[in-house]
């Protein structure tokens, strides 16, 4: 159905039939929740198997005792680790504590407070750094800027990546421009991956950008395809050596939706000027990392090939949801005027653009009918969506049958106040 094509009479008939609808769903009182990104029970069970499977043996394989202090960089195994899942060289490459997130932040930190090649190079000797930031976005990104005390500004997202014209144009008018976020595979919220194009076009920026600026490219889904034949992203790292721009771009990654989300290894990749800097920066904060860990982890994934059939298995079961989401996507909104969506293929997200102004009444009416969504606004600096427009829902967690529930509910309430929304305009 075309919403604006619809007369005030066929609008009204259709909010009765909708309300008649929802009120239906009201007594069910149901409790269902696609909020936030984490494995399900039966996915972190895939790896129980890393419990114990040291058995005793707390030796790298260059001697080192790994339940001792130090090893700032990670142990060579975890580098190797890091080096299957990023394909990047484990020269390259720094291995953290559990968290990408945490290194993210402190890799920002580093840059605005200390600056990471040198104190000249700090962020904050500018009066108001900013830091591009594509919409819609990863939520716990923009708090890290927040926190800072660093600017964001947008660009909008499109479906090979974030709208490159855009970031060129802030970067040649804006001097201030010191960093860039990026999630260039299976990106949340919108599950895109970033194109060949736009890969080089970013690994190009350092020559038009200040010399401090960097991209966080968080590759958070790296290996976490959903079909047989993935789309292939391009490498940053490849493509920044090409260009003499090898310092411009900082990746990242963790294991945290590998096997233990809270209990995983997070990593860094960059040149190793960017890495001397984190490095200087970490080696106060810690004498370091949780290589037992790093170790048990190493044991359990001991090469990029058992790396990608393991991650087959979570595929085997995070299949079958999104399968539910988009289905009852296109049953329910194919042909019509009343939302857009991607069709992702790995990743965790789906992420759905209700009409104009429909997205805060749409999480409204869910959460009275018990289905709790993200908040509309979240995947947004400062949580305001100006059209409010963006819905994220994540199916990972809840079983198929709760997800199937969830997006019965999920169409009626987009259709309500779509068209309610159309009655009051
Ligand atoms: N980056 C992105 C894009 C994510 O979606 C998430 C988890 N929701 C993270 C980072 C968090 O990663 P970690 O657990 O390694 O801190």
């Amino acid at each position: 159905m075309l919403l604006d094509q619809a007369t005030a009479e066929q609008l009204k008939a259709l909010e009765s039939e909708l309300t008649a609808e929802y009120n239906a769903i009201l007594g069910k009182n149901l409790s269902l929740d696609v909020t936030r990104g984490k494995p399900s029970a039966e996915q972190l069970s895939l790896s129980d198997a890393m419990d114990g499977i040291l058995d005793g043996s707390y030796k790298a394989g260059d001697g080192t005792d790994t339940r001792n202090y130090g090893g700032i960089d990670g142990i060579a195994e975890a580098k190797q680790l890091g080096s299957d899942l990023m394909e990047v060289p484990t020269a390259n490459i720094v291995v953290g504590g559990n968290s990408s997130l945490t290194l993210m932040h402190q890799t920002m930190m580093t840059a605005y407070h200390f600056g990471l090649t040198g104190a000249d190079s700090a962020w904050k000797n500018i009066d108001t750094p900013k830091v591009i930031c594509p919409v819609p976005g990863y939520d716990r990104h923009y708090t890290v800027c927040e926190q800072l005390g660093i600017e964001m500004v947008t660009v909008p997202m499109t479906a090979s990546g974030p709208d490159m014209d855009a970031v060129e144009a802030l970067i040649n008018a804006d001097e201030s421009i010191r960093g860039m976020w990026c999630v260039p595979k299976y990106s949340n919220p919108t599950g895109v991956v970033y194109s060949d194009e736009t890969v080089e076009r970013i690994a190009k920026l350092g020559q038009i950008a200040h010399k401090d600026f960097r991209v966080f490219w968080d590759n958070a889904y790296a290996v976490h395809d959903l079909i047989d034949n993935p789309p292939q992203l391009a490498s940053v790292f490849e493509l920044t050596t090409k260009h003499g721009t090898e310092n411009s771009v900082l990746q990242f990654a963790s294991t945290s939706k590998i096997t233990f989300a809270g209990a995983g290894v997070a990593f860094t990749a960059a040149s190793s000027e960017n890495l001397a800097g984190l490095k200087k920066f970490l080696g106060a904060c810690t004498i370091g990392p949780d290589k037992v860990n790093q170790l048990r982890h190493a044991k359990f994934l001991p090469s990029r090939e058992a790396l990608m059939s393991h991650m087959k298995k979570h595929a085997q079961l995070l299949q079958p949801r999104f399968d539910a989401v988009l289905s009852a996507l296109s049953k329910a909104f194919d042909g019509s005027d009343l939302g857009s969506w991607e069709t992702p293929v790995g990743g965790y997200f789906v992420s759905f653009d209700t009409r104009p102004g429909c997205a805060k009444a749409t999480v409204k009416l869910a959460a009275e009918a018990g289905v709790k969504l993200t908040p509309a606004g979240a995947t947004f600096p400062y949580g305001n969506d100006p059209e409010d427009r963006n819905i994220r829902i994540a199916p990972s967690v809840p079983s198929i049958e709760e997800v199937v529930g969830a997006m019965e509910v999920f169409v009626v309430c987009v259709k309500l106040a779509s068209v309610r929304q159309a009655l009051a305009a």
